[in-house]
């Protein structure tokens, strides 16, 4: 499933977010392609098209796509070179989609900053640097292996050392890896080594509550906004803390408390929500009186590929597909009454999935 690791230095805040965008997640015994460990929890996407398609249903059961978040504890400076937790949290982060980046943005007298003050551009940097470190042990790696290779005149080596060399110059000059302007044959490189300062960022911001509720932005917030944007990178301001207090209120109290303060969601449903633009995901329906359900694939997937998210069956063995969208089956009111109006769409393997579509696959097993 879609993961996001959550990083940044000890005590900003990233346990007090991982519980509040996990603790009242979906039933992770409901997900046996997830290994459950202390630090990895699940969150069901919010998607008010599910609701709305299991009342038109009426299934035994609605699920959920579901987002894994890791708690990737242990990073202090000096990680990259082993220290604190080290190793075993840089293995984490290789293994994530996307990074949340969380800042400390709160001034609390009571919790202690490792450095001893507030300043989330240095706090930003000193995370970044141990990424790049780490990243610059694996390219140094593959420098050297790919020059004994040039030198030996193997001609597709000879080709790869300038795009090695130009990366490692890129990253000596503390940049991560997802600024370097790679052309084809550097991605194709970049693909391969799996660099850690090349995933996907989001910043989270985590603010006092009052500075949350009261929501002009204070000079901590701006700071990251500015360094997050030289970069085309997204901020999402939440307060950790108030986010937890949500996490443990009913539903209605939790609505009616969010409605109080002109907020319309959470911050989970923002992360999650932001997570999926940054990386292009898209959502598909499938929808039945069994069940209805949510589905998560990347942009421009054909649908013999969605269906392989359901089943390997679906993919291999497929005929074609049934497809409605979303808008189209809801003003309907039925599948049957769908397919009277002619809105339902017979689809074969080239087909595009859009985001929303409602499909039946036909298969051959
Ligand atoms: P981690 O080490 O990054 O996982 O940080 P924790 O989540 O354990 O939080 C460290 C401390 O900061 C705890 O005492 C939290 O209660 C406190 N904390 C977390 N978020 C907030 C916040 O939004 N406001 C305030 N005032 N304290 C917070």
């Amino acid at each position: 499933s879609r993961s996001a690791g959550i990083v940044g230095l000890p005590n900003v805040g990233k346990s007090t977010l991982f519980n509040a965008l996990t603790g009242a997640g979906a039933e992770a015994a409901n997900y046996p392609f997830c290994t459950i460990e202390p630090n990895v929890g699940i969150a069901a996407v919010p998607d008010p098209r599910l609701d709305a398609l299991a009342a038109l249903f009426r299934p035994e059961k609605t699920t959920p796509a579901v987002f894994r978040f890791v708690d990737i504890a242990g990073l202090v400076e000096g990680a990259s070179r082993g220290e604190g937790l080290g190793n075993q949290f840089l293995h984490h982060i290789r293994e994530v989609d996307a990074i949340l980046h969380v800042v400390r943005a709160f001034d609390d007298p009571n919790v202690t900053h490792v450095f001893g003050s507030v300043d989330p551009v240095r706090d930003i940097d000193v995370i970044e640097t141990e990424l790049i470190l780490a990243d610059l042990e694996t390219v140094g790696r593959r420098l050297e292996r790919t020059a004994r290779q040039a030198k030996s005149g193997d001609e597709a080596a000879k080709k790869a050392l300038e795009g090695l060399e130009r990366l490692k110059a890129h990253l000596d000059a503390g940049r991560p890896a997802r600024t370097f302007p790679a052309g084809e044959e550097e991605q194709a490189l970049l693909r391969e080594l799996f660099l850690l300062s090349q995933k996907p960022v989001l910043y989270i911001a985590n603010v006092d509550e009052a500075s949350y509720l009261d929501g002009t932005p204070t000079s901590h917030v701006r700071a990251i906004e500015a360094r997050a944007e030289a970069e085309g990178a997204e901020v999402i301001v939440l307060s950790a803390a108030l986010e937890a207090e949500l996490r443990a209120l009913p539903p209605e109290e939790r609505s009616a408390y969010l409605a109080a303060y002109g907020l319309e969601e959470t911050a989970l449903d923002r992360v999650i929500r932001s997570a999926y633009r940054l990386l292009g995901w898209r959502t598909f329906f499938t929808a039945g009186e069994k069940e209805v359900r949510a589905w998560t694939i990347p942009a421009g997937a054909r649908a013999p590929e969605a269906g392989g998210v359901i089943h390997s069956d679906f993919e291999r063995g497929f005929i074609r597909a049934e497809v409605v969208a979303y808008d189209d089956l809801l003003r309907a009111g039925s599948l049957a009454r769908a397919r009277e109006l002619g809105l339902v769409r017979l689809e074969g393997k080239d087909y595009v999935v859009q985001d929303g579509d409602v499909i039946t696959f036909r298969f051959n097993v």
